[in-house]
């Protein structure tokens, strides 16, 4: 990318989007492509084919998609294949009529079966059954992953995808029932604190380990992989990226840290009665660390800017 092409960030609202956006400006990109829900349903074909039609964007940041948490996946696998299996078809298909020089289609971990090994790398992709919680939106993403290869393949276009970790960061959903787990037990952490409430509830046993990365981070990995020479890839890589820190949490000790910057003094209770999910997720992000990436934001710093965002709005 150059400075003045024009990028397209697909679901420009959202954690990734918004992160996105905020990072390409810093970074001197001013020719920024979005439109709004109302502008434009990506889940419509017609509607697509008339925004590429007449927009005609260079690059591709596909970043919207529809997302939550475990409680929101168990509950609505429908809209989360649906939704998801539509946008991701609409926006890769014209972005190939179209001559996109380089499109960014954003997975997640949660592709990777139930009982990969961990880290977890790209290569496990399809090799075993998936977590049940959040299989329908699995699903439609490794349909995305296999779409932009298959494009690759058969059309010779460059769409890279990448499988981002647990993020977290600015305009993160603090909804306690879809929200996911960082954001969500800060809500309910601030909450106890202003009420004094003697307690605080967490779901599940507090043993699953998880890796949280800071949205901006993530961010400027993408923009990173944007602008990689297409040389460097490597062959065999499936133009497949995990995004992740290495830094494993329990939500135990997730929830003590949160308590800490919150400046909550009160007891955490498990409730057993709301699923674990996976035990272990953790991502292998070497490939991309071979390319020269590195993130910046530990998970305190980032919990505590989280907050302070929190506070303010
Ligand atoms: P996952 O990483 O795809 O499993 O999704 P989540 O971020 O929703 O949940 C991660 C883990 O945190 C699961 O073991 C949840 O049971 C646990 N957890 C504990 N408290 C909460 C909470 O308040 N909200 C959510 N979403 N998860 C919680």
């Amino acid at each position: 990318m150059n400075k003045n092409s024009l990028i397209y960030i697909a679901g420009h609202n959202g954690l990734v989007g918004s992160a996105l956006t905020r990072c390409l400006r810093e970074q001197g990109y001013h020719n920024l492509l979005f439109r709004d829900f109302r502008e434009l349903d990506l889940t419509r074909q017609a509607e697509v084919e008339k925004f590429f039609e007449a927009e005609k964007p260079e690059y591709v940041f596909l970043a919207a998609a529809k997302v939550g948490g475990i409680l929101a996946n168990s509950t609505y696998p429908a809209d989360f294949i649906y939704d998801n299996l539509m946008i991701q078809s609409n926006v890769i298909h014209q972005s190939y009529l179209h001559g996109v020089k380089r499109l960014l289609f954003l997975g997640s971990t949660c592709i990777y079966p139930k009982e990969a090994p961990q880290p977890l790398k790209e290569e496990y992709l399809l090799t075993g059954p998936l977590e049940p919680t959040n299989e329908a939106y699995a699903v439609a993403k490794i349909a995305g992953i296999r779409m932009c290869q298959s494009y690759n393949r058969q059309h010779g276009t460059d769409f890279i995808s990448v499988m981002p970790t647990n993020l977290y960061g600015i305009n993160d959903n603090f909804n306690p029932e879809t929200s996911h787990v960082l954001p969500g037990l800060m809500g309910k952490i601030h909450k106890a604190k202003m009420n004094g409430d003697p307690t605080v509830m967490v779901w599940g046993s507090g043993k699953p380990l998880r890796e949280f990365m800071w949205s901006e981070d993530m961010a400027a990995a993408c923009i990173f992989l944007m602008n990689v020479d297409r040389a460097l890839i490597p062959e065999d890589s499936g133009k497949l990226f995990n995004i992740g820190t290495e830094e494993e949490v329990s939500i135990r000790e997730l929830a003590e840290l949160i308590c800490e910057v919150v400046g909550y003094r009160g007891e955490l209770r498990f409730d057993p009665g709301k699923p674990d999910g996976t035990m272990r997720k953790v991502t292998d992000p070497s490939r991309l660390h071979a390319l020269g990436f590195a993130h910046k934001v530990s998970l305190r710093e980032g919990i505590a800017k989280l907050y302070q965002w929190y506070l303010n709005h």
